[in-house]
C-alpha cells in the first residue's frame, strides 16, 4: 500500500512524457504533409532524449521502405552504433504496419507509442498484431492513442485536401466527352475585336461534363452585371462591340456560348439540343456565377431562351435590354420571316454563317465575318445549327411553349425593372412587327429604338447601344 501513490504518480508522469514526445513526432510529421508526403512522423527516445527522428518520404525517395519509423530506426542505429536499439522508445503518430513492426522487433526496440490507430494496415493491433505472439516479441512494449485526434486528423486533413485538388485538376482540364466535338483552339486564334480570355465551366449538373464557355470580365463585385445571350448561328463574339462600353462603365460582363455554339463543347447529336435544357443550363450558369443587378441583354434564341429566366430568379434582374427576338408562345404564329428561314435552314444546311453575316452587315470585314464562321470549321460542328431553328415552339404542345407563355405572364405583370427595347429595322426574320407585339408584353417598356439600317444582328451595331444603354439603366 505505501507505494501505490507513487506508482499513480509515475503514471501520470509517463503520460505527460507520451504527450511531449508524441508532439515532436507530430511536428515531424506535418514536415512530411509539406513535402507532399503523407504526413506520419516519428522520433527514437533513449534515456530522456531524442537521438533520431524520421518522416515519411516513399515518394521523395522513390522508397518503398521510407515510412517514418524505419527512417527513424535507421538513424537510431547509426548514432548509436548498434542495429540493436536496447532501451528505446519509438514514438510514432500512425500505428506501424507490419514492416515497421516487424524492424522495431529485429531492433529490440523496448516501447513503440503510436498516436492514431491504422484500420487499414496497422499491425499494432487493428489489422494483426505482430507484438502480440510471444514466439518473436520479448522486448517490446506498446501503447496506443496517445494524441490520437491530431494524429488522425492530419491524416485526414491531408487525404481531404488531396482527393480536392484531384478533383479541382480533373475539372480543370475538361476531358471531352465521347459524344462531342469541340472546336480546335487555333480556330479562333487573333479574332478581330475579340481579346477577352475564355472561361469555362463543366460541373454544372446539367451539363454533365459538356465544357461550357463565358467571358466573365470586369469586377465581380460590381455594380452591375450585363447577362449577355446570343442566338443562332452567333455566339459571344456578337457582343464585342458592347462590351468596351459596358467594361467602361465598370460593369461585369458574363457572355456565355451557348452549348452548340462558339468555343462550347459540340454534341455529336442534334437532339441534344432541347429548350429546356438549354434554359436549364443558363440558370445553373446564373447560380453558379451569382450574377446580380443583372441586365439581360437578348437577341434572337439569346431572347427565345433568355427572356424565360427572370421568372425563375427574378430577384437577380434589375433590367432588359432587348434587340430583336419573340416570346415562342405556340398560340400565336411565328413570324413569316422566321418560317421563311427555318425553311433555308432546312434546304441548305451547310450555309456559310460568315456570308450570312456579312449579307445584312455590309460594314464587316472579310476577318471579322470569318470569325463567326470560326467555331463551325465542318459539319459535324454544326448540329446546333441544324437543330435550333426546328426548336423554336410553333404549337400550344411544343416543347418551351408552356414556359414562353408563363413568361410572357411574368414580363406583363410581374416584371419590377427597367426595359429598353432596341429594334434592327432591317430584320427580315425577327423586325420590327415581332418587336412591336413583344413590347406589348412588356410593362413598362417604353417606345423601342428603332435603328434603321441595322438587321438581325443588331448587335453589330452595338456601340451606340451599349451607350445608351449603361446611361438609361444607371437610373
Ligand atoms: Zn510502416
Amino acid at each position: 500500500m505505501p507505494h501505490a501513490p507513487i506508482a499513480i504518480k509515475n503514471i501520470a508522469v509517463d503520460i505527460a512524457h507520451d504527450v511531449h514526445w508524441m508532439r515532436l513526432a507530430l511536428a515531424e510529421a506535418q514536415a512530411a504533409a509539406g513535402a507532399g508526403e503523407v504526413p506520419v512522423g516519428a522520433i527514437v527516445v533513449k534515456d530522456g532524449q531524442v537521438i533520431a527522428t524520421g518522416r515519411n518520404a516513399p515518394v521523395e525517395g522513390h522508397d518503398p521502405t521510407a515510412h517514418a519509423e524505419i527512417v527513424a530506426l535507421r538513424a537510431a542505429a547509426q548514432r548509436l552504433g548498434n542495429y540493436r536499439l536496447d532501451g528505446c522508445s519509438l514514438y510514432v503518430t500512425l500505428e506501424p504496419c507490419a514492416m515497421c513492426s516487424g524492424a522495431m522487433l529485429h531492433a529490440r526496440l523496448a516501447r513503440v507509442v503510436y498516436g492514431a490507430a491504422d484500420a487499414k494496415t496497422g499491425a499494432a493491433g487493428s489489422v494483426l498484431n505482430l507484438f502480440g505472439h510471444a514466439e518473436i516479441n520479448h522486448q517490446t512494449q506498446v501503447q496506443g492513442g496517445v494524441l490520437a485526434d491530431e494524429c488522425g486528423e492530419l491524416l485526414s486533413g491531408f487525404f481531404r485536401q488531396r482527393r480536392h485538388q484531384q478533383r479541382a485538376e480533373a475539372l480543370a482540364r475538361h476531358p471531352l466527352r465521347d459524344d462531342a466535338l469541340r472546336t480546335p483552339d487555333a480556330a479562333f486564334a487573333n479574332l478581330p475585336g475579340y481579346p477577352w480570355a475564355p472561361h469555362y465551366v463543366s460541373d454544372l449538373p446539367s451539363l454533365a461534363g459538356l465544357r461550357l464557355h463565358y467571358l466573365d470580365e470586369g469586377p465581380r463585385d460590381a455594380r452591375r452585371t450585363w447577362l449577355c445571350l446570343h442566338g443562332n448561328p452567333a455566339w459571344s463574339y456578337l457582343y464585342r462591340r458592347m462590351l468596351p462600353t459596358f467594361l467602361a462603365a465598370g460593369d461585369r460582363v458574363v457572355a456565355p456560348d451557348l452549348i452548340g455554339f462558339g468555343k462550347s463543347d459540340k454534341p455529336k447529336k442534334e437532339g441534344v439540343h432541347q429548350f429546356e435544357w438549354h434554359r436549364q443550363v443558363l440558370l445553373e450558369l446564373i447560380e453558379r456565377l451569382d450574377l446580380r443587378n443583372v441586365v439581360l441583354v437578348v437577341q434572337d434564341w439569346g431572347g427565345i431562351l433568355g427572356l424565360t429566366l427572370p421568372m425563375a430568379t427574378p430577384e437577380r434582374f434589375g433590367g432588359l435590354l432587348v434587340m430583336n427576338t419573340l416570346l415562342a408562345t405556340g398560340d400565336a404564329p411565328l413570324p413569316q420571316g422566321f418560317v421563311d428561314w427555318r425553311a433555308m435552314c432546312r434546304d441548305k444546311p451547310l450555309y456559310e454563317v460568315g456570308r450570312l453575316l456579312a449579307r445584312g452587315n455590309p460594314h464587316l470585314s472579310t476577318a471579322e465575318c470569318a470569325a463567326y464562321g470560326a467555331p463551325f470549321p465542318d459539319k459535324g460542328c454544326r448540329a446546333a445549327l441544324r437543330a435550333f431553328p426546328e426548336r423554336v415552339p410553333a404549337a400550344c404542345d411544343d416543347a418551351g411553349a408552356a414556359l414562353s407563355r408563363a413568361a410572357r405572364d411574368f414580363w406583363q405583370h410581374q416584371w419590377q425593372g427597367r426595359s429598353l427595347m432596341v429594334v434592327g429595322a432591317q430584320d427580315p426574320v425577327l423586325g420590327l412587327p415581332t418587336m412591336r407585339a413583344l413590347q406589348q408584353n412588356i410593362r413598362g417598356c417604353p417606345e423601342p429604338v428603332v435603328l434603321p439600317h441595322a438587321g438581325h444582328f443588331v448587335q453589330e451595331h452595338g456601340e451606340a447601344i451599349a451607350a445608351q444603354a449603361v446611361e438609361y439603366f444607371a437610373h
